[in-house]
C-alpha cells in the first residue's frame, strides 16, 4: 500500500504532520513518500504540481494531502497559483467523486451555530461532482480589450457543461453510497433555470431506475441552501455538481461547528483517492501550532476505508476522535468553556493515546 504524502502549504505540514503519526501507529504496512504542493513546490521548483509529485500520486494508491494557498499568490498567472495544484490532481487522476460527510459529534453540538435540537445527531454525506459543470466548461474568458488588457475588458464569460457519462457515474455513486446509509438521495439542481441541470435531473432519474430500493427526491439549490440551515437533518445523501456541491459542502461544514472537523475523499472509477480535510491553508493561523488537526486524522479514516480496504483501522481511528473528544480535549476552534484547550501537537498525541 502505497500513500502519496502531500502536505501542501500553511497549516498543511502541521496537520498532515499528526495524521502521519496516526498513521504510523497502526501497525500497517504503508509506504509513505513525501513531495511538495501548492506554494512550497512553486517556491522550490516554479510549478505548484511538478511532474514528479504529479508521477508520485499517480503511482500511489491514495494520496494524503493537507492543503494549497497563501494570499501571497495570489498576484500570480492564475496557471501558477498553488490552488492549480489540486485541480491538475483532480484531472490528471479523473477525481470525479468528492464526499463530504458532514457529522455533528455530540460533545459539539454547543459549537454549531444552528440550535442543539437541529444538529444533535446529524450525520449527511454530500456528494460533488468534480469534473464538469462551468468550472471546466469551455468556452470559457475575458474579451480582451482593444488596447490587449485584462483590465479593460468589458466581458467575461464561463460554460456550464455536463455530458451524460459524467451524470450517470456520479448518480450512480450516489445511489451506491446510499444503500450503504439510509437509502435516500436528494439530488440538488436548478432545473426551472438552467439547461444544464434540467439535464442533470432528467438523467438522474433514469439511473435511479436501476436502484428502485432507494428512495429520490429533487430541490432546487437555493431552496437546498435555506433547508440545511433550516432542516438540516432531513437529507441523508446529497447529491449535485461541482459549483453548487463546492457552496452547499461549506455551508454544511458549519453546521458541525468547525470546519477543523470535516474530512473529505475524492475518488476515481479504481477507488484511488485523494483525502483531505475540507478547510483550506488557514494562513491567518499558520506556524502557531492551533490548527485542527481531526479533519486530516478523519481524512486518514477514510483513506484506510475507501482505498486501502482497511475497514478496521478506519473504525479505529475514528472511535479514537470519538475518544478524544468525549475527554474534553478541543483546539481553539471548537473550544468551549469547561473543556480543555490544546494544541495541534497535544491534540495529535491525545488521539495515539485514545488509539493504543
Ligand atoms: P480556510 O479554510 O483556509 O480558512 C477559513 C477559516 O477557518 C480561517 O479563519 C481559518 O483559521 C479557519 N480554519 C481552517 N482550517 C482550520 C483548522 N484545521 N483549525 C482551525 N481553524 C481552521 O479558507 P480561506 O481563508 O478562505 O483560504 C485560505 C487559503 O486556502 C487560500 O489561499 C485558499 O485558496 C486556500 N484553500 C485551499 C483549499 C485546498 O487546499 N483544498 C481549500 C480551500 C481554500
Amino acid at each position: 500500500m502505497k500513500i502519496a504524502i502531500l502536505p501542501g502549504d500553511g497549516i498543511g505540514t502541521e496537520i498532515v504532520a499528526e495524521a502521519v503519526k496516526v498513521l504510523e501507529a497502526l501497525d500497517l504496512k504503508f509506504e509513505m513518500e513525501q513531495a511538495l504542493v501548492g506554494g512550497a513546490a512553486y517556491e522550490a521548483h516554479g510549478h505548484p504540481l511538478p511532474e514528479s509529485t504529479l508521477n508520485l500520486a499517480k503511482q500511489a494508491d491514495a494520496i494524503l494531502f493537507g492543503a494549497v494557498g497563501d494570499w501571497k499568490y495570489d498576484k500570480l498567472d492564475r496557471p501558477l497559483r498553488p490552488e492549480q495544484a489540486i485541480l491538475g490532481l483532480r484531472k490528471n487522476l479523473g477525481l470525479f467523486a468528492n464526499f463530504r460527510p458532514a457529522i455533528c459529534y455530540e460533545e459539539l453540538v454547543g459549537a454549531s451555530s444552528l440550535k442543539p435540537e437541529l444538529v444533535s445527531g446529524l450525520d449527511i454525506l454530500i456528494i460533488r461532482e468534480l469534473t464538469g459543470d462551468i468550472y471546466f466548461g469551455q468556452p470559457r474568458g475575458r474579451r480582451i480589450s482593444p488596447d490587449g488588457a485584462f483590465a479593460g475588458a468589458d466581458e467575461a464569460f464561463d460554460t456550464m457543461r455536463y455530458t451524460r457519462p459524467e451524470v450517470e457515474r456520479i448518480a450512480r455513486v450516489a445511489f451506491e453510497a446510499a444503500r450503504k446509509r439510509s437509502k435516500r438521495v436528494t439530488s440538488v439542481d436548478k432545473a426551472n433555470v438552467l439547461e444544464t441541470f434540467q439535464f442533470w435531473k432528467d438523467i438522474v432519474i433514469e439511473v435511479h431506475k436501476d436502484y428502485p430500493d432507494v428512495a429520490l427526491d429533487h430541490m432546487y439549490v437555493d431552496n437546498a441552501a435555506m433547508q440545511l440551515v433550516k432542516e438540516p437533518k432531513r437529507f441523508d445523501v446529497v447529491v449535485t455538481g461541482n459549483m453548487f456541491g463546492d457552496i452547499l459542502s461549506d455551508e454544511a461544514s458549519m453546521l458541525t461547528g468547525s470546519i477543523g472537523m470535516l474530512p473529505s475523499a475524492s475518488l476515481n472509477t479504481q477507488n484511488q483517492g485523494l483525502y483531505e480535510p475540507s478547510h483550506g491553508s488557514a494562513p491567518d493561523i499558520a506556524g502557531k501550532g492551533i490548527a485542527n488537526p481531526l479533519a486530516t486524522i478523519l481524512s486518514a479514516a477514510m483513506m484506510l476505508r475507501f482505498s486501502l480496504n482497511q475497514t478496521e483501522a478506519a473504525d479505529r481511528i475514528e472511535a479514537a476522535v470519538k475518544k478524544v473528544l468525549a475527554q474534553g480535549f478541543r483546539t481553539a476552534d471548537i473550544y468551549s468553556p469547561g473543556t480543555q484547550k490544546v494544541s495541534t501537537a497535544q491534540m495529535g498525541q491525545a488521539v495515539l493515546k485514545a488509539l493504543a
